[in-house]
């Protein structure tokens, strides 16, 4: 059994409370490591390292130096991208087939923010009054937590990390509580990249024990978050209280949109990898396909055959399609939408059950599930699952996809199949939703900005802009002559 200690200030160090969790192998269901409990005193340890961080070298650090140490980080997880990939694998359950080239992708974030670390420029501003120069500076807002879900740790460490670093803040990371050991193993390489002690912490724990705290840490200037919209809105109502920003990655209820003039194959598998890629377990899931009734039986015919041929079982098997549901309390509210779906009167035509077949090792499986008849009200079509669970819905008209597709309270993301430009651009406007993938899906990237319309969240990662989500904008005005003009007049 391995054993995981905070990281703070450089140094392994064991929970204030003494207190340790376990960490399972969703597979196996057995548990693999022991992972500090972190309450109020490590996180005050951890944001009292970032503070005399930012408030000595690195806050001295020129950003070109920052973003040489950010690229040799990029280096490091290269090198270590198998190794991290597999304990990701070990820790939520995701297909190493996946993991493998996602965890080499996460490099990416870090080369991609540390070039852009010293391109950050204010301005001169033609300021109407005479004699006064005005100029304009981006500046770090100091130490910021992060705080992170179970799918994907490193990837989603990595869109909140790699642009706080490259601004010049200091960092506590708090990881989920299933999936803690990638974030804590990765910080290996931030000691070996060059970054000084303090300036990225993680304190592991629980929500309430050790996000909480984090969030209403005094010292703590800036929130960066991705999770449910539950935990969002307690978060964000917590930062309010102490009026600091927050960027918020929340859920979704994405519908994924087929009009009778798509590429039908093309679609079919833009459907399966919105809904059974990663066991459903996305923020992006396409949960709700609306099919053109014109061709809804033609559609769900194809899609019920590719869907029956996904391989179930060892996330570690090359060869595996879906792994198991990452942890217990999610596999209960998987299973709890299937039964509210069957009473709401939706027709299951796949799955609807734990899969207890060959390769489920006896764990939580969740067959992959498809209901018909489902109308937009039903809850199985407004909350979200965060599983293999599709809906799918019938419209006639382009207006009808687009009033269905926007009546959900999330905004995340949306997808359209149609070989028509006019309508995709179209759709593409009218779709409320930060991302809008049109005869494409789950197509995510360093260079794009990423994030939710309505209750799907606040702010933007990723792409040039994200910086400066981590920096805020200073006006300096410095007179060029000394002035004796009436001190009660506003100048
Ligand atoms: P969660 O909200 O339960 O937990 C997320 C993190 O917040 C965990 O580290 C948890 O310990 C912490 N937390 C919980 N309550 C807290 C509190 N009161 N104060 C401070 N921290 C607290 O979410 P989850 O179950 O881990 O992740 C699944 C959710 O994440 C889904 O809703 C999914 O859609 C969403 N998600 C969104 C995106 C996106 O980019 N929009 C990406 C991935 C996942």
């Amino acid at each position: 059994m391995e054993r995981y200690q905070h990281y703070i200030n450089g140094q392994w160090t064991d929970p204030a409370s003494g207190e340790w969790f376990l960490s399972e192998n969703p597979y196996t269901g057995e548990p693999w490591a022991e992972i500090a409990r972190g309450s109020a005193a490590d996180v005050d340890k951890a944001v009292t390292a970032a503070k005399a961080a930012f408030e000595g070298e690195w806050g001295e650090m020129k950003p070109t130096q920052r973003g040489k140490i950010l690229v040799k980080l990029a280096e490091l997880i290269e090198r270590d991208a198998a190794r991290l990939g597999e304990i990701e694998v070990r820790d939520n359950g995701k297909l190493l087939a996946e993991m493998a080239g996602q965890t080499k992708y996460v490099a990416e974030w870090y080369r991609y923010y540390g070039g852009l670390a010293d391109k950050v420029e204010g301005s001169v501003i033609p300021t109407d009054k005479p004699g006064i120069f005005n100029f304009t500076r981006y500046e770090p807002y100091g130490v910021v937590g992060l705080i992170t879900p179970w799918n994907s740790p490193l990837l989603l460490v990595g869109y909140k990390l790699a642009p706080a670093l490259a601004a010049g803040n200091t960092v506590v990371i708090k990881p989920s509580e299933f999936t803690s050991a990638s974030t804590l193993e990765f910080m290996k390489l931030i000691s070996e990249a060059g970054f000084p002690e303090g300036v990225v912490n993680v304190v592991t724990g629980y929500g309430a024990e050790a996000g909480g705290p984090l969030v209403d840490h005094p010292d703590v200037m800036k929130i960066g978050f991705t999770g449910s919209d539950v935990s969002g809105q307690k978060i964000y109502e917590a930062a309010a209280r102490k009026i600091i920003p927050v960027t918020l990655e929340l859920g979704g209820k994405s519908p994924n949109i087929v009009f009778e003039d798509a590429d039908i194959e093309a679609a079919v598998m833009g459907a399966v990898s919105g809904i059974f890629a990663a066991t459903g377990q996305t923020c992006i899931a396409g949960s709700r396909l609306l099919v053109q009734r014109s061709i809804q039986e033609k559609f769900t015919a194809r899609l019920l055959e590719v869907a029956k041929e996904a391989k179930i079982g060892d996330p570690m098997s090359s060869d595996t399609n879906i792994g198991p549901v990452t942890t217990p309390p999610q596999f209960k509210k998987v299973m709890d939408y299937i039964d509210i779906a069957k009473q709401e009167g939706a027709h299951c035509i796949l799955g609807g059950k734990p899969y207890t077949g060959p390769g489920s090792a006896g764990s939580q499986f969740v067959e992959p599930t498809i209901f018909t008849g489902v109308t937009n009200d039903m809850r199985i079509a407004q909350e979200e699952v965060f599983g293999p669970v599709l809906s799918i819905i019938p419209f006639d008209t382009e207006e009808e996809a687009i009033a269905i597709g926007n009546d959900v309270v999330f905004g995340l993301a949306a997808g359209v199949w149609t070989s028509n430009i006019g309508r995709a651009l179209r759709m593409s406007e009218k779709l409320r939703a930060g991302t809008v993938w049109v005869n494409t899906y789950r197509a995510v990237s360093f260079t794009s900005p990423f994030g939710g319309y309505k209750r799907s969240g606040e702010g933007r990662e990723n792409g040039q802009e994200a910086i400066k989500a981590f920096l805020q904008v200073k006006s300096v005005w410095i007179a060029q002559e000394t002035s004796t003009a009436n001190p009660f007049i506003m100048r």
